[in-house]
């Protein structure tokens, strides 16, 4: 978005929306736009308001799941932040600041992806003595646990040999409940049936005074019963403004399910969810995820408000329409095609709000709901969320990646250009043609390449994409603006698979993933079997990626996209264990450490998280919602005072 500002009244200024807010340790804060909120209608509006008040007030629940201290150590951080008493112009001010800043992108003291504990830059003489100057008051066992290196220091644990839950900071279990224990009683009390209830999913297991395990259940009247309550003061509002009855019942089922804490309750809901698929608002609400319980049974705390994109969505469809098509022209063998082939529509969403375990770290996609029995008889919603990936990449201009890996001006300025939409367009390509092309010989099972499925199957989609991106067809077909625009996807492509993408692995190892895999297996062969359509050459000592031929890397590409249809068509375990480990798994080790060594010179924050807009209802005399603004200025540090100061229920210790 762009947003217009006036100047000296006849003169305007384009003012570009600023993605990037604030940068510490290995983390930096983006801001993410919501284009297309302006045109949503009132009721949408105004659902999405009431939505996102019903994730806001989730916030606190997270930090206690995160650790019991959490809640006591950001309150006696934010009391001392808020009345410092002396100059804060100095490095221990300033590393407290930057502790506090961290604390929040955690919700809690432990790093939010290797889950170790972090310590202050500051003295715990330096903490105590400015608290009691401030006059903040604390409970005094915050302090080995933010001081010491030994208490606590690992969020959850997996190692071996040591008692996960005891083990573990993570405040699923009460103090003293062993691993044993808890595997006991969920063993006991696990249900086998055909439509099982999730039995731990929204509980925490403590030791009454008898030493016995009880449960005891998040819901009203319950654990974070007095948050819980916040959310559904805000999903009853929410009710007012649902779409149809379809996503009534969706909003009915989760307040009951907040009210009782009834997992049958809870899986109606989950069904109720994904057969909501007309609405325009979509979200998210309540305890999702199970990989912070070391015994991956209780669900952390998250929201997230979003809303179709019908831009994207309109793409993925017109894409998804001309499957045939695309199956036909393709440089597979005749005998590898499909008769007939349908389109997967995917949903393209567009996030309005981020809470809990969504925020400020967020995932990029959402796959819901768990359970498998659902997931089989009622399907599932699997969504991309294209403002958040938007964020990412516009966020990342100013950073020197462009200047520091691509050949030339030219390649820039078209990367500049077009980049984000081949980006977007290889990715529809990818998902709603890619994988459902082609057909298995008759006999061939989809296991036949055993270790190797993924990385062809994933090969197989990308290069199916790169083929049509370049193809006169999307031109035709009104997605890209002319037959320039796809050269940029085809250098991003090259340019990362053989060299960019390693900066995600160690030097020294192998190639792991099954997406990384394929990156660089389409990349090597196609380098390896290039005859100057397009090299790798030296400038000034530094490596770049140089097309030549833009069309012959299109017929590379194409030659390519054959070969692996044969071999997942005729189940080829031989030939696909020999593409792979010739040029997908070994990594270059001189390239691989030079790509390294000009990735950290580079300003890249290897972790990044959000600040939200902040939604603001206008009401009429009779309070009734007559407008919702929508404000992208808010800044870190007010954002989160703000949080803590207006949606902060719980007690410090629940
Ligand atoms: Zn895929």
């Amino acid at each position: 978005m762009a947003a217009v500002g006036i100047f000296c009244g006849c003169q305007k200024q384009e003012q570009a929306f600023q993605y990037n807010v604030d940068k510490f340790y290995d983390l930096e804060i983006l801001r993410f736009d919501v284009p297309e909120f302006d045109q949503l209608t009132l009721q949408q509006k105004s659902l999405i308001y009431c939505l996102s008040e019903a994730s806001l007030w989730g916030r606190d629940i997270l930090f206690d799941q995160n650790g019991r201290y959490n809640l006591r150590i950001r309150r006696a951080c934010e009391a001392l932040y808020g009345n410092y008493p002396y100059d804060k112009n100095t490095d221990d001010f300033a590393a407290f600041e930057r502790y506090l800043k961290r604390v929040w992108f955690s919700n809690g003291i432990h790093h939010h992806y290797s889950e170790d504990k972090f310590l202050p830059e500051f003295s715990q003489e330096w903490f105590v003595a400015a608290c009691e100057k401030a006059g903040v008051q604390y409970d005094e066992a915050i302090l080995p646990v933010m001081f010491d290196p030994a208490v606590m220091p690992k969020r959850t644990t997996q190692q071996d040999g040591v008692d996960l839950v005891a083990g573990s900071a993570g405040n699923y279990y009460g103090e003293g409940v062993t691993q044993a224990e808890a595997e006991a009683w969920y063993d006991a009390h696990k249900d086998n049936s055909e439509e099982p209830l999730w039995i731990g999913l929204n509980s925490q297991l403590v030791k009454n005074e008898k030493g016995e395990i009880e449960q005891r259940v998040y819901k009203v009247g319950g654990l974070y019963g007095e948050a819980l309550e916040h959310v559904v003061f805000w999903l009853k509002e929410a009710l007012k403004y649902a779409e149809n009855d379809q996503q009534r019942e969706v909003i009915e089922k989760l307040i009951s399910y907040n009210e009782t804490g009834d997992l049958k309750t809870f899986n109606e809901y989950c069904i109720a969810w994904v057969k909501d698929l007309d609405s325009r608002v979509d979200f998210v609400n309540g305890f999702t995820e199970t990989y912070s319980d070391p015994l991956g049974i209780t669900g952390t705390w998250e929201a997230m408000v979003n809303f179709k994109d019908l831009q994207a969505t309109k793409r993925a469809q017109l894409i998804s329409e001309n499957a045939q098509w695309f199956e036909d022209h393709s440089t597979t063998d005749p005998k590898y095609k499909k008769e007939e082939v349908k389109g997967v529509s995917a949903k393209v969403i567009t996030a309005a709000i981020l809470a809990g375990d969504c925020y400020p770290s967020t995932p990029i996609g959402i796959n819901l709901p768990n359970a498998n029995w659902i997931r089989k008889a009622y399907g599932s919603k699997s969504v991309t969320i294209d403002n958040l990936m938007l964020a990412y990449t516009e966020a990342a201009k100013g950073s020197g990646f462009d200047e520091e890996f691509m050949i030339d001006e030219e390649t820039r300025a078209r990367e500049e250009q077009y980049g984000a939409l081949c980006s977007n367009l290889h990715t529809d390509l990818h998902e709603c043609v890619g994988h459902g092309s082609g057909k298995l010989m008759p006999g061939v099972t989809k296991d036949a390449l055993k270790e190797h499925a993924s990385t062809i199957e994933e090969a197989r989609a990308d290069l199916f994409g790169l083929y049509y991106l370049a193809d006169p067809k999307l031109v035709e077909l009104g997605l890209l603006p002319n037959e320039e625009a796809y050269k940029a996807g085809y250098y991003e492509q090259m340019m990362n698979g053989a060299m960019t993408q390693l900066k995600r692995v160690e030097l020294g190892k192998d190639i792991e993933e099954a997406h990384m895999r394929n990156r660089q297996l389409i990349a090597n062969w196609v380098l390896a079997h290039a005859k100057g359509e397009v090299e790798i050459v030296e400038r000034e000592g530094k490596h770049y990626m140089q097309v030549n031929d833009y069309e012959g890397l299109r017929r590379l590409y194409g030659e390519l996209l054959a070969e692996i249809q044969r071999i997942t068509s005729e189940g080829d375990y031989a030939a696909a264990k020999e593409i792979v480990e010739t040029y997908a798994v070994k990594v270059n080790q001189e390239l691989h450490k030079e790509v390294l060594e000009r990735f950290s010179k580079l300003n890249i924050a290897p972790y990044k998280g959000f600040v939200n807009p902040v939604y603001t209802a206008v009401k009429d005399k009779d309070g009734n919602i007559t407008d919702v603004k929508i404000d992208f200025t808010e800044g870190y540090i007010d954002q989160h005072l703000r949080y803590s100061r207006d949606y902060s229920p719980l007690p410090s210790v629940n």
